[in-house]
């Protein structure tokens, strides 16, 4: 059985975060670990966090998905860009690793005309000064939508980034609108893309999934999030994603276009698809 949980404001700190995914029947949940726009994250408080952390335990809640903010971009051209990323991304894993045995997702970044070897390598030096200290963080690299010169658009891109990297605590978040955005027919051929996903990255290196339709047709490349059965994707593709047994131990987490009661809607209806 998969943990399903959708996208909270971090607002009120992580106990907050924790009692609203219970209120919606959610068993995981994802949040930004700083405003979007990416400045600067307040002082975390340590003592919320550990006992949201045993609210979580006492609860079965599955792994976290800790977001970082889209604007951080580790391989976009100014040098000094590239470093206040590379800080952003140091913070946050600290942050994260407050929070052992959950997962940091972040987008691989935009290489902004540079070029793909040169965005890769960048941003493979990021994360392996990341990597440095030890934490006890999985890092995820989402699959992209493969929007202008964003990385991750590909199986093969996001392998890339791995090989540079080499460390076992890396692995891949699976955006389902990304995907179907960056070309991959997840509706009319599941079977095949997760047997070119096994082949090119292997699934043991699926961490976690983002569960969205989308607004645009297979290989748009513009990711628009829609709601579950109200885009291109549909409801009997996404029932037949979150029941998959390849995929059933994993976080799943709504990124749709929702508030609160939206999204305990969806949570009800991807559960009924895993008990039928
Ligand atoms: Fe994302
Ligand atoms: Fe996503
Ligand atoms: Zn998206």
């Amino acid at each position: 059985m998969p943990y399903f949980g959708c996208h909270l404001s971090p607002t009120g700190g992580y106990q907050a975060m924790v009692r609203t995914a219970g209120s919606i029947d959610a068993d995981t949940f994802q949040f930004f670990t700083r405003n979007p726009r990416g400045s600067r994250a307040k002082k975390p408080d340590d003592q919320d966090m550990a006992l949201a952390l045993a609210q979580m335990k006492a609860q079965s809640f599955g792994p976290l998905v800790a977001h970082a903010p889209y604007t951080m971009n580790l391989c976009t051209k100014e040098p000094q860009n590239r470093d206040f990323a590379a800080q952003v991304l140091r913070e946050d894993l600290q942050l994260v690793a407050m929070l052992p045995g959950n997962f940091y997702n972040f987008h691989p970044g935009s290489h902004v005309g540079q070029g793909l070897q040169t965005g890769i390598s960048q941003i493979a030096a990021a994360l392996c000064s990341g990597l440095e200290n030890d934490l006890p963080v999985t890092i995820l690299l989402e699959t992209m939508a493969g929007k202008g010169s964003e990385i991750g658009g590909s199986f093969q891109e996001l392998r890339m980034i791995l090989d540079a990297v080499a460390s076992s605590r890396v692995g891949v978040c699976l955006d389902t609108c990304h995907v179907w955005d960056g070309g991959y027919d997840i509706r009319d051929n599941l079977e095949g893309v997760l047997e070119e996903f096994d082949r090119v990255i292997g699934l043991d290196r699926l961490k976690a999934l983002h569960i969205n339709d989308s607004k645009n047709p297979l290989g748009a490349r513009k990711d628009r999030h829609a709601c579950l059965g109200e885009g291109f994707i549909g409801l009997d593709a996404l029932s037949r994603i979150v029941s998959h047994p390849a995929l059933a131990h994993l976080p799943m987490v709504l990124e749709t276009p929702n508030e609160l009661p939206g999204y305990a809607k969806e949570i009800a209806l991807l559960r009924s698809f895993i008990k039928s």
